[in-house]
């Protein structure tokens, strides 16, 4: 069980900003911008390596959940950043599919 599925059945506390039936936002514990929220689909994919075809009406959900909760933390006027990591080379962390939700400051480039 990974750390994001604690977190969703509440095993291991996080500052929780968004929940519904399919998807868990919660503020990184180690944010690398101002706002720095990880959205997590409740179902256990483990990246977007690992997302099936029936998984696309789910995957198209997230990205427009990103984008809502990016206005309400008010950094859609100014721009932000959406990432997801996958595997080792990915720097992927967490075997739980999420997205980074960075704001609040410039981004630099890759
Ligand atoms: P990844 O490296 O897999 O793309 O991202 C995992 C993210 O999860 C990292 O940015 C890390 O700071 C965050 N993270 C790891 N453990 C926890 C935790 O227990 N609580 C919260 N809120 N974030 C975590």
């Amino acid at each position: 069980m990974s750390i994001f599925a604690k977190i969703i059945t509440r095993e291991i506390p996080a500052k929780i900003v968004y929940e519904d039936d399919l998807c868990i936002a919660f503020h990184d514990i180690n944010p690398a911008a101002p706002v720095h929220i990880l959205l997590v689909p409740k179902k256990p994919i483990v990246s977007l390596d690992h997302a099936a075809p029936e998984d696309a009406p789910l995957l198209g959900y997230l990205l427009l959940k990103v984008a809502e909760i990016a206005r309400k933390f008010g950094i859609a006027e100014k721009g932000y950043r959406v990432v997801t990591n996958i595997g080792p080379e990915g720097a992927q962390s967490v075997p739980h599919l999420h997205f980074h939700i960075l704001g609040g400051r410039q981004m630099g480039g890759f």
